[in-house]
């Protein structure tokens, strides 16, 4: 099948099919839009059925990183990596060297990170071979965990103002699922907040710890979807919002850390019908890629969390278009990614002329 007729297809600038039989390594590098600046996403490794299957999550998370990067005014187009292969037992530093030498072929058009089934261990090889490559522990902006619960708290703020018209978050009850990198930050500072806190992770002690800390209330992982609450906070997998948890919902926001929240885009339009605003995965998010654009010798982590809390503004601008216009959130989060990259792309041509005439 031709690349361009994938179904995950959306004009994409650019699609690399890295290939090395010595050392196992077969990835694809998909470039989705470099209008903002260069390409910025992840490297994933994952043990996919097919090529196919691989081409199409390259596709469609590439082009994710640039409605991310757009909407969280940052300098980024959207970009992604993916390894096939089991990454417990197919990951080499040969083979890891050897991507970051595709990486470097691209002159910089591709910046890469860690992602699912790679770590900052794992970028650090790459990085022998390619200066391309974003988000170390040492010297780099590390953990991203803490700046992406920020925004997320501050997203979870502007959502509750919207619908609740609330000021602040004292006695909100927030249901949050998963509690770990992300889920265990933002419990900390809902609780600070004055939060009340209803908490599900598949791991136990992780749930008692967030009893003893904060006092939340524990609740099974099939149950937390019937949670009454004000707000659902997912943050553990992605698909969660489906024909089967929708119904079930008894909140009237859902905002949380978890990518791909939507099993499909029609359920954002479910969610409107039924009247629960929901704050889209890809702005309330950002948080973990604005704390890369501060990468650096002199990382500034205040500068990055200042950041992350302009999602609250994003957000109310968001909420206030997806009312006016009667449409729902995550269709007028596209809407305003693609305007804002159809503003710099029609200045850069004004400016083209500008300079040829
Ligand atoms: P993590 O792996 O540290 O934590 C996920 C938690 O979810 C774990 O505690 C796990 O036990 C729990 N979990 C798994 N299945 C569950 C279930 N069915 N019910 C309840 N809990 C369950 O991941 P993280 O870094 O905290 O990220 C959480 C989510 O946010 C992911 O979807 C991730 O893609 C997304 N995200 C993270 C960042 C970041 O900076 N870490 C940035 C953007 C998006």
């Amino acid at each position: 099948m031709p690349v361009s007729q994938s179904p995950s297809f959306r004009g994409h600038e650019q699609v690399v099919f890295c290939y090395d039989i010595e050392v196992g390594l077969k990835a694809i590098i998909a470039i989705h839009d470099t209008t903002l600046g260069p390409a910025l996403g992840g490297l994933r490794m994952w043990n996919y059925t097919s090529e196919i299957d691989a081409l199409e999550d390259v596709l469609r998370l590439s082009r994710g990183m640039t409605y991310k990067a757009a909407m969280a005014n940052l300098e980024y187009g959207g970009g992604k990596a993916v390894i096939i292969g089991d990454p417990k037992t197919e990951k080499t530093e040969a083979l890891l060297e050897r991507f970051g030498e595709f990486v470097d072929g691209l002159g910089g058009r591709y910046i890469t990170a860690e992602d699912v089934g790679t770590s900052t261990r794992d970028l650090a090889v790459v990085r022998r071979r390619t200066n391309h490559a974003a988000g170390f522990d040492d010297g780099g902006s590390g953990d991203p965990s803490p700046v992406t619960a920020w925004g997320v708290f501050h997203g979870i703020r502007a959502a509750v103002a919207e619908r609740l018209r609330r000021s602040t978050l004292a006695g909100t009850v927030v249901a949050v699922q998963g509690l770990g990198h992300v889920g265990q930050q933002l419990l900390r500072f809902l609780d600070e907040a004055g939060a009340e806190l209803v908490v599900s992770d598949i791991d136990p002690e992780r749930v008692a710890q967030a009893v003893a800390r904060h006092g939340a209330t524990p609740m099974t992982p099939r149950e937390i979807y019937d949670a009454r609450a004000d707000v659902f906070a997912p943050c553990a997998l992605g698909a969660v919002l489906n024909d089967e948890t929708i119904p079930r919902l008894r909140v009237a926001v859902v905002a949380g850390a978890a990518n791909n929240q939507l099993a499909e885009d029609r359920h954002g339009t479910i969610l409107a019908e039924r009247d629960i605003l929901y704050a889209p995965d890809y702005v309330i998010n950002a948080g973990g890629i604005i704390n890369i654009n501060y990468e650096g010798p002199g990382y500034d982590a205040q500068a990055a969390m200042d950041h992350a809390a302009g999602i609250h503004a994003t957000l109310a601008e968001l909420f206030d278009l997806s009312e006016r216009r009667r449409a729902p959130t995550n269709l007028v989060a596209d809407k305003m990614a693609e305007a804002r990259i159809m503003t710099a792309k029609t200045a850069r041509r004004e400016t083209a002329l500008e300079l040829a005439s």
